[in-house]
């Protein structure tokens, strides 16, 4: 983050010399603006920013740069003040990054009944899921808004840049094996023994069972660079909370019906709201609570509520295949990373 803050105010003081440089040509002489094009890379991404050529020099809007670093501009008009921080301004508030998983060329799970794609289902939960936590005062960013090709370690960046205090990534499931249905959470691995996506998981089973999904256990699964997804490694090597949410088969005819309408992904995206509000509000939340509601007395049981954790992982071990699916791992992070039995 620091490197990234220095970035912003080396941002910042090129923005002041330009403004010097406009007052300046503006005393003598009629200020000539011409649109301008600029092919302009950050961290090796391509960045659409509009540029503005006046009187022969480009300039660009302070906004626009800052957010394609992936950082967040306030104005305050009252003080004159511009604010760029990493996080939207609204200090002490906590930020929850939530990422729809897939999207664009890639669609993830394919419902061969019904041509639903997993990317649409994802974006659908995730945002809704965005809109109950904003609503309850939260400061929710996502990885993508709309059908976006994401690469994982563009979302591995995101994660990096923008430091939120816990990353709920929404996913559903396919298999090889059409019968198979129920719901796990992808966890990091060092919470195996319990931690923070532990707890978090054991709220998530509670909430899913509650709008009659049947829970099949926590994952945890280990690369040979910590969490083997890259999604929730880069989140835990910086610290942060990271699940993925895997509610339902999307090939599976009994599943199928707990996603297939507008109301039932309202209900999932509820059911995650509500257990991410159970854990950040519980007693051992290190989070700022938004209120006091303390819902997380009976958080004890959170630890108890993955007995089947042992069992999840193991059937997403799939030993033989995990030499090679590490490998691609390293290139790429997560969706290469999934079991052969868990279709990305
Ligand atoms: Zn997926």
């Amino acid at each position: 983050m620091k490197r990234g803050l220095l970035r912003i105010l080396a941002v910042l003081m090129l923005a002041a010399l330009v403004f010097t440089g406009i007052t300046a040509a503006a005393d003598d002489e009629t200020l000539i603006v011409r649109p301008s094009k600029h092919n302009i890379e950050i961290m090796g991404k391509k960045a659409d920013l509009e540029a503005y050529n006046i009187n022969g020099y480009n300039y660009f809007k302070l906004r626009d740069v800052v957010e394609a670093l992936g950082f967040y501009v306030a104005w305050d008009d009252a003080l004159q003040k511009i604010t760029v921080s990493d996080r939207p301004v609204s200090s002490g508030s906590v930020f929850i990054m939530i990422d729809a998983g897939h999207g664009g060329t890639d669609a993830g799970a394919l419902s061969k009944s019904t041509q639903l794609y997993e990317k649409d289902i994802n974006l659908s939960v995730a945002e809704k899921l965005s809109e109950m936590l904003r609503a309850e005062g939260y400061i929710v960013g996502m990885t993508r808004t709309e059908d976006e090709t994401l690469a994982v370690t563009e979302r591995m960046d995101m994660i990096l840049m923008r430091r939120p205090d816990l990353i709920i990534s929404v996913h559903h499931n396919a298999s090889d094996d059409a019968s198979r249905s129920g719901a796990y959470v992808l966890c990091q691995v060092d919470d195996r023994e319990g931690g923070r996506t532990t707890r978090l998981a054991g709220f998530l089973q509670e909430e899913f069972e509650n709008i009659g999904q049947t829970y099949l256990g926590n994952v945890y699964r280990r690369g040979s660079r910590g969490d083997y997804y890259g999604l929730l490694r880069a989140a835990a090597s910086v610290g942060i909370p990271a699940v993925i949410t895997e509610f339902a088969f999307i090939d599976n005819p009994t599943d199928l019906k707990l996603i297939d309408t507008e109301e039932k992904q309202e209900a999932e995206a509820r059911a995650i709201y509500t257990a991410v509000m159970r854990f950040l509000q519980s007693p051992e939340s290190e989070y700022g609570a938004s209120d006091d509601t303390a819902e997380g007395g009976e958080s004890g049981e959170a630890d108890e509520a993955s007995p089947d954790e042992g069992g999840a992982s193991d059937d997403a071990g799939t030993d033989g295949e995990e030499e090679t699916d590490d490998a691609s791992d390293e290139d790429d992070g997560y969706d290469n990373g999934y079991p052969t039995w868990l279709r990305p």
